[in-house]
This record gives C-alpha cells, structure tokens and sequence, in this order.
C-alpha cells in the first residue's frame, strides 16, 4: 500500500486494518513498558535502533516504541500522507519534540505571528532562554515578509494551517517553496484543519497537531501527534540527540488506543462541524457583526482555503466574532453558557458540544498588547468551536437570543 496516498479517509481505512491478539476487530491494548527479546545476541542492534519493528526486529522499551501508540501514529500518518508519524502526550509534547529536533544552539526559527499562546510562548520566551534558539515572528500572509525574515542560520518556518485564533489560512505551496530554497524546513500545526487541508501533501516536511482536539473530539485526552518521514520520525528516538526518547513526552497506549477508535469518525464529524460553522458565520455576518471565517467569501484567505483544501471536509469548524469588548464579549459566553445551554464556556476546541473563549483573555494572553494588536486579535473576539449536539435551528435560536440579551443585536 502507498502510505502516501492522495485520499486521506482512504489511506486511513487501509492504515486502520489491525486484528487484535485474539483476532478481534479493534487493535489490542499493548499494556507493557518492556518486550521480551528472544536472543541476547540481537539486544545491542535492537537498543541501538537498527531492529526496529518495522525492520523485522522487536519493540524494546515503551518510551522508544509501543505497538499500539505507533498504530494510532501510523494512522495519523495515513490521514496526513506522511511516511511516518508517532504519537505522544500532548500537542505542546509534540511541538517542543519537532523543534528541538530540527533545531540546535545558535539557529533561528521563522514563525507566523497568529499562533497558539502556548507556542508562542515556546517561541519567544523558553526557546532563546533555554536553548539560545531565536524566533522571529511575521505575518505569514505576508509572503515577502517571511522571506525577508530567513537568516543563514534559519532551520524552521512554522505556520498554523489555520491560524489561532484570527484562522489566517496559510499558503502552504508557497511557504514550503519558500522554507525549501533556504535550506530550512516548513513545519505545520494542523490542529484545526485535519482531513480540511493535509499540509505534508502539499510540501510541507513535519506536520504536528494537538490531538487532543479535533482528532479525538470528546475532549478526554490530552495528546499530540508528529507525522514526517521515517528518517525524521526515527531521529525523534536517537538514543543520543532524540527528542521524543530523551524528553520523554510519551503517550500512555491505553490514550493511544481511545483515540484511534474516534479516527474512523473524524470525517464524519469534520463534515458537521464544517457545516455548522458555515451556516452560523453566515448568519452572523447577515445580522451586520464582524465575523472571521475562512468559509465566508470576504474572509482574506477565502480562495488560499479553495486551493489548497481537500474536497468534501468544509473549511473548519471554528469561527470568532468581535462583539466590541471584553466586557461584552464575557456578557455573550455567560448567557450563551448559562442561560441558554448553548455550549460551553472553556478553552479548548473540537469537542461534539460547543466550547467558547474570549482569545486575548485565554488561549492567547501570553502574547504582548503589541502582539496581540499585530496579530488582529481583538479584546472582543470570541473564538467559537462549534459543537454538533442539539439540532441547527435550536442553536441558532438560543444564539441569536443571546445576541439580543447582551445588547450585540436590537
Ligand atoms: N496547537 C494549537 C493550534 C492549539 O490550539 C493547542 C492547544 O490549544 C496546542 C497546539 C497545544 O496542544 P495541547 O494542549 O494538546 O498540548
């Protein structure tokens, strides 16, 4: 089977064709941290990464390798059309790994400037303390200023597909063209946009994602996934200089087996999120309030979204209005939230029930007012990930009432 495939549901559904150990038709949960090894002679090849699963050998040690947490990276790696890709415990676990790994003392990281607070933080704060590595941040729209921004010593351009929270659309073709003729690599965060775009087949070289969004959708499990090639996902485990074996952000195999049984659903629920989304942006944007959606005509990256997303999965199931001020902007979660029972008022996103945050004030509060301002982020903006439970029109009706109550809408 090419594990590149072009379809993602495709290449997922031959991926996801595992027998349990008694032939059940779910993956058995390999519960064990160590594996036997049959001869003493093949132990140092094994340990030292030669012999490994794939190669005919054995696993060895559950922070290395653990089969059914290298099944769901398998599967992950099938829906994003990478060679490789490996499971750990968290989407910053999975960032911090890809970057140290690509990244000595002394380089320099090029980095969209509308990103995860968390990342950024990375970014601008831990990485030039920690690790004397610079990141200079740009708007990634803006494809002469990520040029201008390369240094000699640059080995990353990092994007979100789709921007946190202002969902700026990157143009990952150009970006990757960009990254690839100065020697550096483009590393994409697709957490918002899995299946919706699938940056590795359009250039990119490491993909990362929180999985504990969209990927799982119930909100249960915190987790992160790396896909790339083989030779970067295996130097993720050098015993020496690997960051996934040395920092050890391991997923628990019993995580790895939940979340790969919401993987054959993940388009299914891609779908509805994507449809529902749509409908409200829309119906936001008729009653004359600022809405940010890349699915709307006037969202600025409308036609980058169109050429660069798959067919059938919609473009995301998240959307922002700005309703004027923080104040206002709490007023709508709290009525949303406790009067209506509309969602829920949580950082977060891509779970089945609506999750709702004020951006400035949550997800993106480790970013300067400067940053903030660069980056569109409005005190007003209200990030919506919108859920699937309940029908359209009854949403809509306890949406709209809220509007009215907090004074958004007469
Ligand atoms: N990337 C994006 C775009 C996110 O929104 C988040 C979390 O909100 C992360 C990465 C970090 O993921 P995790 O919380 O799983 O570490």
């Amino acid at each position: 089977m090419d594990p590149i495939k072009a379809n993602p549901i495709e290449a997922l559904a031959d991926a996801k064709h595992e027998f349990g150990e008694h032939g059940g038709v779910n993956m058995s949960i390999e519960a064990s941290t160590t594996f036997t090894v049959m001869n003493a002679h093949t132990m140092p090849e094994i340990f030292q990464g030669q012999h490994g699963p794939d190669e005919g050998g054995c696993y060895l040690y559950g922070r290395h390798f653990n089969p059914t947490v290298y099944n769901l990276g398998k599967q992950v790696a099938a829906i994003e059309g990478s060679e490789a890709g490996y499971a750990c415990a968290s989407g910053m676990g999975a960032i911090s790994a890809a970057i140290t790994q690509i990244c000595n003392a002394g380089d320099h990281i090029v980095s969209t400037d509308t990103l995860y607070g968390g990342t950024y933080a990375f970014f601008h704060d831990y990485l030039p303390l920690k690790c004397n590595i610079e990141t200079t941040f740009v708007a990634a729209h803006d494809l002469e200023q990520v040029e201008n921004a390369f240094r000699d010593n640059t080995k990353v351009l990092y994007v979100e597909t789709m921007s946190n929270p202002t969902l700026r659309v990157s143009d990952i073709p150009k970006l990757a063209k960009i990254a690839h003729d100065r020697g550096a690599k483009l590393v994409v965060d697709n957490t918002f946009t899995p299946l919706v775009v699938s940056p590795i087949r359009l250039g990119a070289d490491v993909v990362v994602a929180s999985a504990t969004k969209f990927l799982n959708g119930a909100s249960d499990f915190i987790a992160g996934v790396i896909c790339g090639s083989y030779e970067f996902i295996g130097s993720l485990m050098d015993l020496h200089v690997g960051s996934l074996m040395l920092l050890g952000p391991t997923m628990d195999p019993r995580t790895a087996f939940d979340i790969s049984l919401r993987l054959p659903h993940l388009g299914l629920r891609m779908v509805e999120h994507g449809k529902r989304a749509s409908i409200f942006a829309q119906r936001i944007q008729d009653l004359g309030i600022d809405v940010i959606y890349p699915g709307l005509t006037d969202h600025p990256d409308h036609e980058v979204l169109k050429r660069i997303a798959n067919d059938d999965y919609g473009a995301g199931g998240v959307f922002a209005l700005d309703v004027g001020s923080s104040e206002r902007a709490d007023a709508l979660m709290e009525t949303l939230q406790n009067d209506e029972r509309f969602g829920y008022m949580a950082v977060s996103l891509g779970y089945f029930d609506t999750l709702m945050s004020c951006s400035a004030r949550s997800t993106s509060s480790e970013m300067t007012d400067e940053a903030l301002r660069q980056a569109g982020i409005a005190p007003g903006l209200v990030r919506i990930s919108i859920g699937y439970t309940g029908s359209v029109e009854q949403r809509w009706s306890q949406f709209e009432r809220a509007l009215k109550r907090v004074g958004v809408i007469s």
